[in-house]
């Protein structure tokens, strides 16, 4: 499972990482952007949420004239925070629709379950 890895150093620099739990730590991780090491390190679960990815829909339907099918139109992909889990709407939406059906998926879903059954509910 993956968890935000909080570090921080003696001079008030902080940083995070988003790492497997048990994954070794590398010897950069624990230096801030300014050199120091770190002093602490503390690993804490991510709030249970889906991750929502944007997807430009369009592709070059001809090559030779350039022509585009779905210009400024996208996809909705959300996904488990470890990225095993996944759904890709089959309809196609402009900036604004899309906008729309993040605040009922993601925004109503208190929990990764909740949202899998908006989803389902909703089929986008
Ligand atoms: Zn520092």
């Amino acid at each position: 499972m993956k968890v935000y890895w909080l570090y921080q150093c003696d001079y008030g620099h902080s940083w995070i990482l988003f790492r497997d739990e048990q994954e070794l730590e590398r010897s950069e991780d624990k230096i801030c952007s300014f050199g120091h090491e770190a002093v602490t390190l503390r690993k804490r679960k991510p709030v249970d949420e889906v991750k929502i990815i944007i997807q430009p829909a369009g592709y070059v339907s001809d090559p030779v004239k350039n022509q585009v099918v779905f210009q400024n139109k996208y996809r909705l992909v959300i996904s488990n925070l470890d990225g095993t889990e996944e759904r890709v709407s089959v309809q196609v939406y402009s900036w604004k629709e899309l906008l729309d059906l993040i605040e009922k998926i993601h925004i109503r879903a208190k929990s990764t379950e909740e949202a899998w059954r908006l989803w389902d509910q909703i089929k986008p």
